[in-house]
């Protein structure tokens, strides 16, 4: 059963997760599938082979939904949606790419409706902490983002204003149409099954394979974006996907973004730390100041979440990156030896 309620879906009942091939959803049609739900439906546009995952037992198909016929598709006999499916990438991608960035609110607006038509119960929205205004995270000593932040609107360029909105649209469908929505903004996701490499990874990933890298081709430098005082805070998947639960069964929560992220702010420079000790290696920093390194500090503030479920991400940064790494460079070895691998 989901983790903390009576309202949870029937063990038969159709869950349906679109993104499915990437890192998150991915992750999510596993932690649904291991808590012995039987009828999951995963969905992604990229072809099956490219997917991060695929989870013994569960109906994948291969959809762009950025098409209203394939949404309609995915979500038919569906009691719960999960869309998780958007164009989207660390700061390398989303400040290069904004039109692809902003194009994903085809999925959500065509996913909605599809929920809606389909008599589904819940949906649930992955937004951001790009939401939120950028005015408030340009010093790195920040004060962590309350959900209320958001408002008066400043969100990032491109990938966080289509956040913003299509959480506008799951408002109104609660508010005009009586659809439940659920909406998470997530901070940095991280762990095992994400991307890695290949311009899309984002920091956690990208420190991690880089010194796996020095250490392999006896490199004794790394090359961090920006000063490396930026900070961040890093939410290990398995907090992530527990909470996505929980916050898609909690009443309270209908249609009210919450922070879904840790509340441990670490500096760039002190993730490297951390990788490093897992690696056991100490490399010369070499500071690529003009690399798109996003806003200067932002962090979590779970008061909120702590309030309503009773409960927070709680896994350590250092726990959850040793595992990460581990994971990482077990993908970088498989490729050096020819063997698929996820990105
Ligand atoms: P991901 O890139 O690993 O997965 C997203 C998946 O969506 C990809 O497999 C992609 O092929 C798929 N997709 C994109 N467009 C699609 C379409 N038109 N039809 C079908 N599938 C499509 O990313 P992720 O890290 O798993 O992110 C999942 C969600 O969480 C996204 O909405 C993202 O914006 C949000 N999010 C993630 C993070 C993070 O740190 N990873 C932080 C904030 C928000």
């Amino acid at each position: 059963m989901p983790e903390n309620n009576a309202n949870g879906p029937n063990k038969d009942d159709l869950i349906v997760i679109g993104g499915a091939g990437g890192f998150i959803a991915g992750s999510l049609a596993r932690y649904f599938h291991d808590r012995g739900f039987t009828r999951i439906r995963a969905i992604d546009k990229k072809p099956l082979p490219e997917w991060y995952q695929r989870v013994p037992g569960v109906e994948n198909l291969c959809l762009d939904l950025s098409q209203e016929k394939n949404c309609k598709r995915a979500c038919e006999g569906a009691v719960e949606v999960y869309n998780l499916a958007a164009d989207m990438g660390g700061m390398g991608f989303i400040e290069k790419f904004r039109i692809e960035c902003l194009r994903s609110i085809l999925v959500n607006t065509h996913m909605i409706e599809a929920a809606y038509r389909a008599g589904a119960q819940r949906y649930f929205f992955s937004s951001s902490a790009c939401a939120y205004n950028t005015t408030l995270q340009e010093d790195p000593n920040v004060t962590a983002l309350k959900e209320t932040d958001a408002y008066p609107a400043m969100a990032e360029r491109g990938y966080g204003w289509e956040k913003l909105m299509s959480e506008m649209f799951c408002q109104e469908y609660w508010a005009e149409r009586g659809l439940m929505t659920f909406i998470a903004r997530f901070h940095n996701v991280y762990g095992p099954n994400g991307t890695w490499d290949g311009g899309r990874e984002k920091a956690p990933a990208a420190i991690c394979r880089k010194v796996i890298e020095a250490k392999d081709q006896g490199i004794d430098d790394i090359e961090i974006w920006g000063d490396g005082t930026q900070t961040r805070s890093f939410m290990y998947i398995d907090d992530c996907t527990q909470g996505i639960d929980k916050i898609t069964h909690c009443e309270d929560l209908i249609a009210e973004p919450i922070n879904l992220g840790s509340s441990e702010l670490v500096s760039i420079n002190r993730l490297v730390d951390l990788a490093e000790e897992v690696g056991g290696v100490k490399l010369q920093r070499d500071y690529k100041l003009d690399a798109p390194k996003g806003v200067a500090g932002r962090n979590s503030d779970n008061t909120v979440i702590e309030r309503i479920l009773g409960w927070e991400p709680s896994m350590p940064l250092s726990d959850g990156l040793a595992k990460t790494y581990a994971w990482i460079e077990q993908q970088y070895n498989d490729r050096k030896a020819g063997k698929r691998t996820v990105s």
